[in-house]
């Protein structure tokens, strides 16, 4: 057990979410950092980015000393609560990435995007990690005429774009019915490019991995400052029980990095909410379909999104809870009993025979935000400083192919994936408060004005993209 931590603390990481309750109790001791260190390389944050890019840097050079510094335990940000999907998508739209690149580069960036998540499954398979793996697509419901034009626009654009059917097609109501047997889908759009998995059992799975090969883990240790290196001296990661001077200092801590001195203002910390049913009966299952573990979601403005659990569970998300003032993240905003009803009543109108059904877990985490929605990924050789983040709600899979990049562009490697367009992008940052919780608050309320207009009126509602243009999404 880690210096100064409890048993009940170490227990208790087994609430985060459904996904936490399948690991293993107690949860193997990591000891904390007591003591300055030398390191090649040193890794903020234990989460997916975090333990890809340790994976990746001790498979390209056992030789390296890498060290991950994490002040909870490995898997305990949003890593290790998501919905799971394992998908090409990304927070940067098609079009954006056309227009803000080139249209080679955004091809390069799908391509790329599509190819991790099989390095994902494969990953894990070679690393012999059971993180239920299964690749099954993506169905996006429509269920209202407003959600049938946007689904069509949609398609129509990435038509337009060069992207094909195998990549995004339009699935008639027949179609649909016989993927995912929701009430009232008039039709969806399908990729291909999307996997369930138990993200938990990934996140542990990969910090024994990244062990394996030679990395150390450092749990309960609290970064308090990165120091940006100079032509004199490397970089430098303070913590309470020692300093780690590396050569290179990975910034991999997504929603928790505007609490470190010096990034207040670089990433928003949005809360995804999740619930989950009971194991439901075959009954359920031969009219719900997802046979192959298809993920879903539909439409509307306000993301939301589900999985078949591989125990016959649904597990369901969405955003809609409020963004906390100053950008604070804290584990009680991880419960809204309002968000969280209305999740449970969703999921029902998509499902009504779940009326009777019992949900057994609700739950949720920050994810991370940048001022104009861009993930990115960068090394700055001149400070050592190098990052990856602001993912939104599409880190599952992006954070692995962060992950090799940041191998690459730390070992002076010249590869496809240090060309693709989100290396070295900087954002914006976001602006003080209280204009940021402004803007951001107005921008979620927004979306649920315009859904609900939606559902009432039957017609698209301007208003989501109106805002979404003003606010430079
Ligand atoms: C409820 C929810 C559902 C989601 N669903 C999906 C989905 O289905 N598909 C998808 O692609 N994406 C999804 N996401 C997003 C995805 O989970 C994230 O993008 C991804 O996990 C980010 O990984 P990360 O390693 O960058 O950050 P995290 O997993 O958040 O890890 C950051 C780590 O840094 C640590 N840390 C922070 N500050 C410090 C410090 N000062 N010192 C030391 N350590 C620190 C934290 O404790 C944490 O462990 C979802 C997110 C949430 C919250």
């Amino acid at each position: 057990m880690a210096p100064g931590v409890a048993p009940e603390a170490v227990s208790g990481y087994q609430r985060l979410s459904l996904w936490w309750e399948a690991v293993p109790v107690p949860l193997p001791p990591r000891p904390a950092l007591t003591q300055d260190l030398q390191a090649d390389v040193c890794i903020v944050g234990g989460g997916f980015t975090g333990l890809w890019t340790a994976h990746s840097l001790a498979r390209a050079d056992p030789a390296l000393r890498v060290v991950v510094v994490e002040r909870e335990v490995a898997g305990f940000g949003a890593s290790g609560r998501n919905g799971g999907w394992c998908s090409a998508l990304f927070a940067t739209s098609d079009a954006a990435l056309a227009r803000l690149h080139g249209a080679d580069a955004m091809h390069a960036m799908r391509r790329a995007l599509q190819q991790t998540v099989d390095v994902v499954g494969a990953s894990a398979a070679a690393e012999g990690i059971d993180c239920h793996f299964a690749k099954g697509g993506s169905v996006d419901l429509v269920r209202s005429e407003a959600q049938r034009v946007r689904a069509l626009a949609a398609v129509d654009q990435a038509r337009a774009l060069g992207i094909g059917e195998d990549d995004l097609r339009w699935l008639g109501s027949e179609e649909t019915r016989q993927l995912v047997g929701a009430a009232g889908a008039l039709g969806a759009t399908f990729t291909p490019h999307c996997a369930a998995l138990q993200p938990a059992l990934l996140a542990r799975g990969l910090a024994d991995a990244v062990e394996r090969r030679g990395a150390h883990v450092y749990e309960h240790t609290e970064v308090l400052d990165i120091r940006p290196g100079s032509p004199s001296a490397g970089p430098a990661v303070v913590t309470a029980g020692g300093t780690v001077q590396a050569d290179v200092v990975v910034r991999a801590t997504e929603a928790w990095t505007p609490t470190l001195p010096g990034f207040h203002r670089d990433i928003v910390p949005v809360y995804s909410l999740m619930v989950a049913t009971e194991p439901l009966g075959e009954d359920f299952w031969a009219s719900a379909g997802l046979d192959g573990r298809a993920t879903f979601a539909d439409h509307r403005h306000m993301i939301i999104y589900g999985q078949r659990t591989i125990d016959g569970r649904i597990a369901f998300g969405g955003r809609g809870a409020p963004y906390h003032y100053g950008s604070t993240v804290r584990t009680t905003f991880d419960t809204e009993p309002k968000v969280h009803a209305l999740l449970r009543r969703t999921l029902t109108e998509l499902f009504p025979a779940l009326e009777e059904t019992q949900f057994t877990h609700a739950w949720g985490g920050p994810l991370g935000i940048s001022r104009d929605w861009h993930s990115s990924v960068g090394f700055d050789r001149s400070t050592g400083l190098a990052w990856a983040g602001g993912y939104v709600g599409d880190g599952v899979a992006t954070t692995n192919l962060a992950g090799r990049t940041l191998a690459d562009l730390i070992t002076g490697a010249d590869t496809a994936l240090t060309g693709l367009p989100w290396v070295g992008h900087r954002s914006p940052r976001w602006e003080p408060e209280p204009l940021r919780w402004l803007g951001v608050n107005t921008g979620l309320w927004t979306m649920k004005l315009a859904d609900r207009s939606e559902a009432r009126r039957g017609h698209p509602s301007r208003l989501a993209g109106a805002l979404g243009r003003l606010l430079g999404q």
